[in-house]
């Protein structure tokens, strides 16, 4: 894996943020973690070694307490090594196998439960995918089943089974590839959960409000045909907090989703706003799963919204 450095095709780093371009327009600014006091010292490399030890030592059990944290993959596939939302096979059987060793991997509707009830949630982790990329079910789910964990998929409806290719994956040359939806409904039948992430991707931030609802709805009725059923899970596109408006959690509310979710960073609490929950972006920008680890447990995520890049 490597630093975000090197995502030079798709990213420039100017004034210590890395900047993602959609369509010549700026849409993320990404701060490296390491340009933050304190400690912007420490390497990757050695953050990594500090997160072996405090994760192999189960210091993270008292250093990371009453709270959980929702992740977010987007791509996983063996080629495109240099785009920020790609994962390898590899890297994320890395990430999996470390999530199963030190987090009590839960499904997403049993972690909104627990969000609800205000129940303890020490250590619980819900592994979400955004989009809808054809690895999800023919590379990730393998491996999920492998390790015996669960995870949801949001669905852009209108990409599946589609040869849409979105401007982020234009912009870096890279040939997309969805799943069908055959694919999603074995996914479900596998015992994953599906969630909605509106049907054509469009930013929730800027649409007016009558496309907002029309692509909310149309969204969760594709999913309802397709399924024969709703989760009233939600996934805000691009997930960052321009991407989201007030009168779009209303809306959310208005049409019986049960939550939303951003695509920023931040861990989750007993009693948070359910149609508030921050998920943490899992991508190349993190050295090993110990560094994620390191980050998160000391805090480093809390303070990094912008952090990684989502879509
Ligand atoms: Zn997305």
């Amino acid at each position: 894996m490597r630093n975000a450095k090197a995502h030079s095709d798709l990213c420039d780093e100017s004034h210590s943020r890395i900047n993602v371009y959609q369509k010549g327009k700026r849409t993320l600014s990404l701060r490296p973690l390491s340009d933050v006091s304190p400690g912007r010292w420490i390497t990757s490399g050695f953050k990594t070694l500090l997160g072996w030890i405090i994760f192999r030592s189960g210091l993270y059990r008292l250093a990371w307490r009453g709270k959980a944290v929702i992740v977010v993959f987007h791509r996983v596939r063996d080629s495109f090594r240099n785009d920020p939302i790609t994962v390898s096979s590899g890297q994320f059987e890395q990430f999996v196998r470390f999530f199963a060793r030190h987090f009590d991997v839960i499904p997403l509707t049993e972690l909104l439960a627990r969000v609800e009830s205000s129940r303890p949630m020490n250590r619980s982790l819900a592994i979400t995918f955004d989009d809808g990329y054809w690895g999800n079910a023919t590379i990730a789910a393998p491996i999920l089943e492998r390790y015996h964990v669960p995870a949801c998929f949001f669905i852009a409806t209108r990409y599946i089974g589609s040869n849409h290719v979105p401007v982020w994956d234009k912009k870096n040359g890279i040939e997309t590839k969805w799943m069908t939806w055959d694919q999603v409904r074995d996914l479900r039948a596998r015992g994953f959960e599906i969630g909605s992430h509106t049907d054509s991707h469009v930013d929730l931030g800027k649409v007016s409000p009558t496309t907002a609802r029309r692509e909310i709805r149309a969204g969760m009725m594709r999913l309802e045909e397709e399924l024969g059923e709703s989760s009233g899970l939600f996934a805000y596109p691009f997930g960052q907090r321009n991407n989201m408006s007030e009168e779009n959690q209303s809306l959310l509310r208005d049409t019986g989703l049960r939550c939303s979710l951003s695509a920023h960073g931040g861990t989750v609490r007993p009693g948070d706003d359910p149609f508030r929950l921050k998920r943490v972006n899992i991508s190349t920008w993190y050295s090993s799963p110990y560094q994620f680890g390191f980050e998160l447990v000391t805090r480093r995520l809390e303070h990094h919204e912008d952090a990684v890049a989502g879509t």
